[in-house]
């Protein structure tokens, strides 16, 4: 095994909680075929990329189901407890979990809860909150897609408000990213909606800004990940493209998993 594909196991492994690795001989078979997983699930250039075009995503051979055994939202929920990991706890009221069901064929993953959200404990209730609902059941109403936002999953990257409605900072997002990323392994949905840069940049791996990586498809393990503008941003946006971006970005990710 080389030094790049050892350091993407042990990010995965980091990913999902685990920390301390035994060293133990492998047979050279079993370490041959997950070594194929492996480079199946990355892209082509080794970021995590399905295509990086608009079409439908080819989804790569799935990496080994690497699951805690058993995890669920709840469990997840339990460990993250009164959480106190990062500096994000001290100005919070309430952590903001995620809303939906486990068994949601599509999650949506914004940046971190704003005021309401936080006085609430419920991700995306405010102002950009109501316009991200407004889109999914209009596109949905428009497609011809019975689907209201109850049938989704909706989650934010770091789970508590950042002060003053702030980006999260790396080591926010390292900490709990792991909890973003066990919601996901538990739910394995067909698809993944990052809403702006910072879910984006946790989920593809690159570092282009949204405008650059909007309406493409890439990949998050074995997830296909649709990208687009954070709601909050287009609640702002004076460029009317913005929002008819967005809409045409959540039109093929609705056609994909619905369809
Ligand atoms: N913005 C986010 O990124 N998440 C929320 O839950 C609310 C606003």
């Amino acid at each position: 095994m080389d030094a790049e594909l050892l350091r993407q196991y042990l990010e995965f492994y980091r990913d999902l909680g685990i920390h301390t690795l035994y060293r133990q001989s492998a047979p050279a078979a079993a370490l041959a075929s997950s070594e194929t997983l492996l480079a199946g699930a990355r892209g082509s250039d080794g970021e995590g990329v399905v295509s990086g075009k608009s079409e439908k995503p080819e989804v790569r051979e799935a990496l080994p189901d690497m699951t805690p055994a058993g995890d669920t939202l709840p469990a997840i929920r339990d460990d993250i407890g009164d959480c106190k990991r990062c500096r994000l706890h001290e100005g919070r009221n309430k952590i903001v979990f995620g809303v939906g069901s486990e068994h949601a064929p599509l999650v949506f993953v914004g940046e971190g809860p704003g005021a309401d959200e936080d006085a609430q404990g419920i991700p995306f209730v405010g102002r950009a909150g109501q316009l991200l609902t407004q889109m999914i059941e209009g596109t949905a109403k428009k497609e011809g897609i019975a689907l209201t936002r109850q049938d989704v999953y909706i989650c934010n990257v770091v789970k508590c408000r950042p002060p003053g409605n702030r980006a999260p900072e790396p080591d926010e997002i390292e900490i709990c990213g792991q909890f973003l990323f066990r919601q996901l392994m538990a739910i394995r949905p067909k698809a993944i909606c990052a809403l702006g840069g910072t879910a984006a940049r946790v989920l593809t791996s690159h570092k282009e800004g949204v405008t650059k990586l909007r309406g493409k498809w890439f990949q998050w393990r074995d997830i296909p990940v649709m990208v687009t503008y954070h709601p909050s941003y287009l609640l702002r946006a004076y460029n009317q493209d913005a929002k008819r971006e967005a809409w045409e970005d959540l039109k093929k990710v609705l056609h994909f998993v619905y369809d």
